[in-house]
Parts: structure tokens; sequence; C-alpha cells
């Protein structure tokens, strides 16, 4: 597994663990706390979630999965837009960190944009960091305009990319690369089977020994300073994703993958899920 610089000096796995919809269905529990625990031994020791994610079910299943285990695991949880008053961040932060059972995060993230002026966000995290509940913060969803406006500190920018989303490859990545601030690749499946199942990732999983989604996956960590967050609720989606990793993809896989998949030739509206 390689590692890239993240988070105020420290050095993360540049695979991660997404939390989206895990904990919503109490018959998924037991296999999903499996998945996140199995990550955790296979070094995808990022983990993200939000006190959105199943209003707080996301958070209160990580929590379990990391008993016992906090420090071996980089936390990352992110608060709603309309909790980002200077007052609210913290309260949400606060409730966050019970569900998860922990006195600390390692990054905070501002969901999206919303109506609080960034810079009240941004004290709030500021009030946070000094109360040692938070390590770092950062933003999600944001393109580079906005990004170039906010206050020094941010950690990091977390976005949707994958094969069949590349819009931030024309400016927001490379920015975000000068600059050194690592970038968090969001839904980096492409949410499953519509990217999944497309016939190249299929050949070039055959020709590597791979699957598909590791072909997906290897590409999206193909870059410096990126680190991919893929969800999964198995254990052997999880080994897998570990997995990908040591994939190595050469020239001719780029150039058909860029044909399948064309890179931006112009600015592109930031893409949301
Ligand atoms: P992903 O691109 O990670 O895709 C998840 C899907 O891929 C699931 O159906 C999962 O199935 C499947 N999958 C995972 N591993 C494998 C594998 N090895 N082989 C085949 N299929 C696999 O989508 P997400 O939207 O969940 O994005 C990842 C994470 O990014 C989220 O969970 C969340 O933490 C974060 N996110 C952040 C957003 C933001 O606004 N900041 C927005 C969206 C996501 P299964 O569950 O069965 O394993």
């Amino acid at each position: 597994m390689r590692y890239t610089d993240l988070f105020n000096g420290g050095q993360v796995p540049v695979i991660g663990q997404g939390t989206w919809h895990l904990g919503e269905d109490p018959a998924r529990r037991t296999n999903e706390l499996s998945a996140l625990r199995a990550g955790i031994d296979v070094g995808l020791t990022v983990i993200d979630t939000a006190e959105m994610y199943g209003d707080g079910a996301s958070e209160e299943l990580v929590g379990e999965a990391i008993r016992g285990r906090r420090d071996e695991v980089v936390l990352v949880s992110k608060v709603y837009p309309h909790n980002a008053s200077r007052s609210g961040v913290v309260a949400a932060c606060e409730r966050s960190l019970r569900r998860l059972d922990t006195d600390r995060l390692d990054v905070y993230l501002l969901h999206w944009a919303g109506r609080y002026p960034l810079a009240e966000t941004v004290d709030g995290f500021d009030r946070l960091v000094a109360a040692g509940k938070i390590r770092s913060w950062g933003l999600s969803n944001f393109d580079l305009d906005d990004l170039k406006r906010v206050p020094d500190g941010c950690a990091t920018n977390q976005v949707l990319y994958n094969l069949g989303s590349r819009g931030i490859e024309f400016d927001l990545l490379p920015w975000q690369q000068r600059v050194g601030m690592p970038l968090m690749a969001y839904s980096p499946l492409g949410q499953g089977p519509s990217l999944l199942e497309h016939p190249l990732l299929a050949e070039l999983g055959e020709r590597h020994g791979v699957t598909s989604a590791q072909i997906a996956l290897a590409w999206v960590i193909r870059q410096p300073g990126v680190i991919a967050i893929p969800k999964a609720s198995s254990p052997e989606h999880v080994r897998q994703n570990a997995g990908a990793g040591a994939v190595v993809l050469d020239a001719e896989d780029y150039l058909s993958l860029d044909s399948a998949f064309p890179a931006p030739r112009r600015k592109q509206p930031l893409d949301i899920l």
C-alpha cells in the first residue's frame, strides 16, 4: 500500500473506507462491522463518515467498529452546512464524538457550502482544534474558485472522482497538488455496477488478474496526493479494495482507459452527488 502526506504532517494510506449507507439496516450490521474491522486489519485506516449518513447511524457503527482501536485509525467526519455556524459546528462535533465514542476527530469537514459564511465555520473549527476535539479541518464539494478563497489551514477537499467523472483533472486536482492539499476522492467506484460493469474494466482486470473494482481504484490513486475512500459492506470487498494498492497500470492501460473515459478538455462544473 502506498502512503501520502495528509492532514497536517501525517502520512496515510491512499485507500481508505467510506461509510455512506452503512449502519442503516440492523440485519446487515454484523457483516458491516466485520467489513470495517477487516479494512483496518489490511491497512485501510482512513475511515470517512458524516453526521448525515443514516442520521448518525453510520457514526455509531464506526464507533463500535473502532472500539479499542482508536489509535489505529484516521477518523474523518462531516458537519451539515445547516449546522455550520460558529457555535453550531462545535455542538455538531460534540454529538458526532458521542456517537463515535471517541474524544477526537482527525479531520472534520464541512460537507458542502451552505448559508453560513465560511469564516464563521472556520472559526468554529479553530475552536475545536484549540479544545483538542479535532486535529484538523477541511472541506467537501468545493470547486476551485471557492477553494482559492478559503482561509489557511484547510487539510483536504473531498470531491467526487472516478473514471466516469474526471472534470476535476482540468483545474481543481492540479491546483490541490500544487499547493499540497490532498484530495479525498469520494465514490471512487462510481457507486458500483454502472461503472464496474464496463467491459474495458473487466478486460483490464483479466489482464492483471484482478477485479474491475481493483482496476477502477488503482486508476483513481495513480496520481500523487489522492486518497480513495471506497465504501464496501463485506470483508471480501474490503480486502479486494486494499489489494488495489498493489495494482500497477501501464501506459497501454492508461491509453485505453483515456479513450473509453476521456479526460476533460475544458472547465467543467464540479460534479456533486
Ligand atoms: P463507491 O464508489 O465507494 O461505491 C460503493 C459501491 O461499490 C457499493 O455498492 C459497494 O458494494 C461496491 N463495492 C465496494 N467494493 C467493491 C468491490 N471490491 N467489488 C465490487 N463492488 C464493490 O460509492 P460511495 O458513494 O459510497 O462513495 C464512497 C464514500 O465516499 C461514501 O461511502 C462516503 O463515505 C463518501 N462520500 C462523500 C460524499 C460527499 O459529499 N463528501 C458524497 C458521496 C460519498 P458493497 O456495499 O456491497 O460492498
